[in-house]
């Protein structure tokens, strides 16, 4: 049995899994991508997280996977499917039909991209529709390609577009915009970007291959690629059931990474919550791997208290 099992090696998942080690537990952790590092690997330049000025989100990803890594952190590339409780802690049951057990679990499984839930999405996913800017921006070189949504990722993804594209569109439901405005007069400098704003996309079009979106306002605009930035969904459908959730999807804990049973509201023993699926203001790297850090530190009181209650 583990002391404890983490769900997620993004940032948050990766520090809990250090700051575990270091505490000398017995520790696990779960992930459904190959040698995954989360989100992160998608991003573009971060040049936000302290002491490392400016990096490669892959870059950066790949340090934090390596620092695990050099503490002999055990990695499970399989899916959690189910998490029962027990008198002990938690069965987890993973795809390929096996149980493990352990007394703690720290849930850090992050966030996927939102869907923009229009006709032609799914049918162009892969063939011209895009969620990431930074793994399919180079197959758009001297192409016009469009970028949806007013978020800093929106935003980010629109100036790295120009640098590879010959036209990028920027199209936004609003008028202002919710990302950097600092990144918006980088923008504003690029001749090869134009603000599509107050208007949004209702379709996406092509005859076999996409060639065009049908915006809000009756307008077409011939396009060979899309970047949607909507903003992410928590991936919570796991632990639905187990732990409180907000309106959003979201896991409610606080800094400390403790949460509530979705039962009846009372702390839900042994299971803490990390990273960009639990409530909390900011969602950036620096707070997923102070996340990681607090829970795993919750993690590791919460076994002693336990083995002093049981002794
Ligand atoms: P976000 O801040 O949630 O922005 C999502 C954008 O998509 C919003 O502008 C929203 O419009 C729009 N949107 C959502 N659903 C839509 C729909 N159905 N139709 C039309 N528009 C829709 O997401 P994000 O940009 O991915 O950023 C997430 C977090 O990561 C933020 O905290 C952000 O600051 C951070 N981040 C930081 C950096 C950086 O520091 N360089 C880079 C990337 C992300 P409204 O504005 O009208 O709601």
């Amino acid at each position: 049995m583990y002391d404890v099992v983490i769900i997620g090696s993004g940032p948050a998942g990766l520090s809990a899994a250090v700051y575990a080690k270091r505490a000398n537990l017995n520790v696990a952790v779960i992930e459904k991508e190959y040698e995954g590092t989360g989100q992160i690997a998608e991003s573009g330049n971060v040049n936000n997280y302290l002491g490392v000025p400016d990096i490669n989100g892959y870059d950066l990803g790949e340090k934090f996977r390596e620092h695990a890594l050099s503490l002999n952190v055990c990695f499970i590339e399989k899916e959690a499917l189910n998490i029962e409780e027990n008198d002990s802690g938690y069965i987890i049951k993973l795809d390929d039909g096996e149980n493990i057990k352990s007394k703690t679990i720290i849930y850090a499984a992050g966030a996927y991209p939102r869907r923009a839930d229009v006709p032609g999405e799914e049918e162009y996913t892969g063939k011209g529709v895009s969620y990431c800017a930074i793994c399919d921006g180079a197959f758009y070189k001297d192409k016009t390609v469009t970028v949806l949504g007013g978020g800093d990722t929106a935003l980010d993804d629109a100036l790295y577009l120009s640098d590879i594209c010959k036209k990028v569109y920027l199209i936004h439901r609003r008028n202002e915009f919710r990302g950097a405005q600092s990144t918006v007069e980088k923008l504003k400098e690029k001749d090869n970007v134009e603000f599509v704003l107050s208007d949004s996309v209702v379709e996406i079009k092509g005859d076999k291959k996409l060639d065009s979106v049908k915006l809000a306002s009756g307008k077409e605009l011939a396009v060979d690629g899309i970047f949607i930035a909507y903003g992410s969904v928590p991936q919570t459908a796991l632990v639905k059931d187990i732990v409180q959730l907000d309106d959003k999807g979201y896991i409610v804990a606080g800094e400390d990474g403790f949460t509530n049973s979705a039962d009846n509201g009372d702390c839900l023993m042994g299971f803490f919550a990390a990273g960009d699926v639990r409530t909390k203001k900011l969602r950036q790297v620096v707070t997923a791997v102070s996340d990681g850090a607090n829970a795993a530190t919750s993690a590791a009181e919460y076994l002693m208290k336990k083995c002093n209650v049981e002794k």
